[in-house]
């Protein structure tokens, strides 16, 4: 299968209010143009430094990066001045780092909290209970240069779809208590950020506006 081919079979299952990221690191500029010629506009990288070279190597007009892995204080300036969405604000320290970065380029930066809820893997990200802390402070009113336009989260690596669709089902349940609670005057406040290639039918059916879809579109990753 191409991936042009891939990329088509995968948006058959996303409705119109789902946007499909096209996870493409460890993949090559050559792929990510040919997703790109295919109509695919949203692109998600987990390095800074993977990130930065194929943002200069592909000037495409439409092109949107996504950053989506663990992002290190020191390259956020790197980033700042073109990302589009950062999904993966894994703490409160990361998030000021980013409004300082966005200041100094003249953005306002669109966030996504990234929440820990599965069972093992990822070290990183807020818990339910942090993440209320954050909201409830108004500390966010401080970060002008930033802007949380919803959540991220990562099921369980498990076999057992039971299991992530209770864990999607408990994002969307948080997501919407989130909404209801401190950001039902923010309109912005829309984005949940949850499924991948195996489970992004069952994040979809949950709730999910965004899928980060790698391995189905451009084939396993050979790291
Ligand atoms: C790599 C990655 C994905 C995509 O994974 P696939 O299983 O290849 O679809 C999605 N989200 C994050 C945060 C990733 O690091």
């Amino acid at each position: 299968m191409s991936i042009t081919n891939n990329l088509q079979q995968i948006l058959k299952d996303v409705p119109p209010h789902v946007s499909l990221v096209a996870v493409s690191k460890y993949h090559e500029v050559p792929e990510l143009k040919e997703a790109y010629d295919a109509g695919q506009r949203i692109f998600g990288e987990s390095k800074a430094q993977e990130l930065i070279q194929k943002h200069e190597e592909l000037p495409l007009r439409g092109i949107q990066w996504h950053f989506i892995g663990h992002l290190q204080s020191n390259k956020i300036k790197f980033i700042a001045p073109f990302v589009s969405l950062i999904h993966s604000i894994d703490s409160l320290r990361l998030l000021k780092n980013v409004n300082k970065e966005a200041l100094k380029v003249d953005r306002v930066i669109p966030c996504l909290i990234q929440l820990h809820i599965a069972e093992e893997d990822s070290k990183y990200g807020f818990t339910l209970e942090e993440c209320k802390e954050l909201f409830k402070s108004n500390l966010l009113d401080e970060l002008k240069n930033v802007k949380i336009v919803g959540l991220m989260g990562m099921a369980t690596n498990t076999d057992d779809m039971q299991q992530v669709s209770n864990e999607f089902q408990e994002l969307k349940d948080f997501f919407d208590y989130c909404k209801e609670e401190y950001f039902s005057d923010e309109a912005s406040f829309k984005e949940l950020s949850m499924g991948m290639s195996h489970d992004y039918q069952l994040a979809i059916a949950k709730g999910s506006t965004l899928i980060r879809v790698g391995s189905k579109i451009f084939g396993e990753r050979i790291y």
